[in-house]
């Protein structure tokens, strides 16, 4: 008999029922349930869940659980609501959320660097300038983040002429690319960036990283793209060295709170460019293939995938 895995989510009923149908056509070992659709007996021996925006009270009824799988790359919900969990768990790594990321890291990268918010700004003076072009190996681009999306990305923006520095915790060599770590290495990497592109997990560390301290540190006139989480900057900082023409332009992807609230200053910002969250949506066809392939190894092996360090938060 197959095993059965609960799905624990916020989603909507249509969405859910969209992940059920992926999911259960791939497996072959193991069915995925919805959580409310559980018996107390099938909730009691549950060893395996699917989660997304999961409310973290729902788990107090698996007390069996091993392993959570989560269908989102960014964990920090979780890690911040589950106190001390019994289970592993693991986030989305998925090559084609990493190409999706990467994809729009080189679109704003590209619409920053070919300086369109300045075109748009002339249009709306109907005043024609032609600015001096500056080539892309002229421009540094600086990822905070070398892991499954900054990774990806670095090699996007190399493989389009772009001079590119990137920034994680541990050390990395990258061939061609200034790889820097730690405290010390993020002020090299901000002394010489053009572009700043935020690709970091939201954890205790990097909540509010990008401050005004940080932001003073930068170069005059560089930029910065944000399709990691909102928490990582200061908006009010971000807003005031925006304003004192100290940054130039800000593409901001993600917020604290989201939907952004209409009232919110940033939308009438001219020196910032909003998304709606965007950048790199869950395919359901790939996710769902990894997400069924890791459930039908972890039953047939016994063997949990990368899960994440609940110490470090990512
Ligand atoms: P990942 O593989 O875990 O990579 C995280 C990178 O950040 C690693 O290189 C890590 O360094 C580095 N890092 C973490 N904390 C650090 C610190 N305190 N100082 C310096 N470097 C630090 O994560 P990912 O899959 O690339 O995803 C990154 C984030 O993107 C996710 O957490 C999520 O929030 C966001 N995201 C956004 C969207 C969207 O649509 N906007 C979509 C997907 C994901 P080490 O390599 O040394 O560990």
């Amino acid at each position: 008999m197959s095993q059965q895995c609960a799905f624990i989510s916020q989603l909507s009923c249509k969405e859910e029922q969209r992940w059920l149908d992926k999911l259960n056509a791939k497996l072959s070992n193991a069915k995925v349930i919805l959580a409310r659709e559980m018996s107390q007996e099938e909730k009691q021996a549950c060893k395996i869940a699917v989660v997304a925006n999961p409310n973290p009270e729902a788990f107090a009824e698996f007390p069996q659980l091993i392993w959570i799988q989560s269908l989102w790359a960014g964990v920090e919900r979780l890690v911040e609501e589950l106190n001390e969990p019994s289970f592993a768990i693991s986030r989305l790594v998925d090559p084609m959320l990493a190409n999706t990321m990467s994809e729009a890291v080189l679109a704003w990268t590209l619409y920053l660097h070919r300086e369109m918010p300045k075109y748009i700004a002339q249009q709306k003076l109907a005043h024609w300038q032609q600015l001096d072009y500056r080539r892309a190996s002229e421009r540094t681009v600086g990822i905070l983040g070398l892991g499954e999306l900054g990774l990806c990305s670095v090699k996007t923006l190399v493989n389009n002429g772009f001079n590119v520095c990137g920034w994680s915790n541990t050390e990395k060599f990258i061939d061609g690319v200034d790889c820097f770590f730690g405290k010390s290495g993020l002020e090299q990497l901000i002394s010489q960036t053009d572009i700043l592109v935020c690709l970091l997990p939201l954890t205790l560390e990097t909540k509010e990283l990008i401050n005004m301290v940080f932001l003073e540190k930068m170069k005059k006139g560089a930029s910065i793209i944000n399709f990691a989480r909102g928490a990582i900057i200061n908006h009010k900082d971000l807003v005031e060295q925006l304003n004192r023409r100290h940054i130039e332009h800000a593409v901001l992807d993600v917020f604290e709170r989201e939907p952004l609230t209409e009232d919110s200053e940033l939308w009438r910002n001219p020196y910032i460019s909003i998304l709606p969250h965007i950048s790199a949506p869950t395919h359901l066809d790939s996710a769902s293939d990894i997400v069924s392939q890791r459930i039908d190894d972890v039953i047939l092996n016994g063997v949990l995938p990368e899960c994440i360090d609940l110490v470090k938060g990512y």
